[in-house]
């Protein structure tokens, strides 16, 4: 937990979200500002950075964000339509929140 980060509030439930998913790695909410009918954030509940921060030992932890994806893919009946699963990575990149996400937006094309 890092004690500024609006995310890792979400994630311990200290700050207000709308959770949609949540297991012992990952949480899935909606986004506040939707860009999409469905955008959710799927993070880590453990407190990385971005991509750019990214060790080998945290791959089967974005592998879950992931499966995560898949799995609100199906629970919004989005399987077969489709997805999309963006991640913002820097400054040039568009990040924003430095707590790393995947957004998952589905409900139109493009
Ligand atoms: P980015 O870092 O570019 O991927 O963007 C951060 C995303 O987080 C934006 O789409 C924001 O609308 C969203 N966001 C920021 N604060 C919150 C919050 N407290 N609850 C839900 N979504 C948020
Ligand atoms: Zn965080």
């Amino acid at each position: 937990m890092t004690g500024s980060c609006i995310f890792c509030k979400i994630a311990a439930h200290e700050s207000a979200a709308e959770i949609e998913y949540e297991d012992e790695d990952v949480v899935a909410f909606k986004d506040i500002y939707p860009k999409a009918p469905i955008h959710l954030l799927i993070i880590p509940r453990r407190h990385i950075e971005s991509l750019a921060r990214l060790d080998e030992p945290d791959a089967v932890l974005l592998g879950r964000c992931l499966l995560v994806a898949r799995r609100l893919g199906e629970a919004y009946g989005m399987a077969e339509r489709g997805y999309r699963v963006n991640c913002h990575c820097g400054p040039e990149g568009g990040q924003v929140v430095y707590h790393l996400h995947f957004h998952f937006l589905a409900g139109r094309r493009g």
